[in-house]
């Protein structure tokens, strides 16, 4: 064989079977994976100020600096419901269970099952919660402004309530 073609042969074989140090691998974001376990974050009865009858609201996530919103899965007994209130960034809620209602000041009441989702524009005035002998529980997805993210209103009379 030719010594120059020997050579560029040999170059070739060291090239391929050379293996390049791996570059570390970081993060590109601060921090690192975080689990927060079932059963960390206790119970809370919604306060008799906000709520009509019996409602229980499980912490999901705290609103961060990486994402600026709550979850919250807010369980309703039959009948039970928040007052009215609006929210400064608005609100998605997810229907887990049960059969629910939801309210927009000055709009019909309507039904909401599991797998729907509801948008409450910012500064919308409404109301949700359970149908009057079905329980809902809502996953509450709940933007923040200024480290607020509700502002409450009066109770949802029986009238209004029952208003189908
Ligand atoms: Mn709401």
């Amino acid at each position: 064989m030719h010594a120059f073609l020997k050579l560029a042969l040999c170059a070739t074989i060291l090239q391929a079977t050379i293996v390049l140090p791996a570059q570390p691998q970081t993060n590109p974001s601060a921090g690192e994976q975080q689990i927060t376990r079932a059963g960390d974050q206790p119970s809370a009865a919604g306060p008799a100020e906000f709520f009509t009858g019996r409602v229980r609201i499980d912490p999901v996530w705290p609103a961060d600096t990486n994402i600026n919103a709550s979850g919250g899965q807010v369980t309703f007994e039959p009948g039970a419901r928040s007052a009215w209130h609006t929210h400064p960034a608005g609100q998605r809620l997810v229907v887990t269970a049960g059969v629910g209602l939801t309210q927009e000041w000055g709009k019909p009441v309507q039904v909401i099952r599991p797998g729907d989702v509801v948008w409450c524009p910012p500064g919308v005035k409404h109301w949700h919660g359970a149908a009057p002998t079905t329980g809902m529980t809502h996953l509450a997805v709940t933007g923040m402004v200024d480290g607020k993210n509700v502002t409450w209103m009066e109770k949802v009379t029986d009238e209004q309530y029952s208003a189908r």
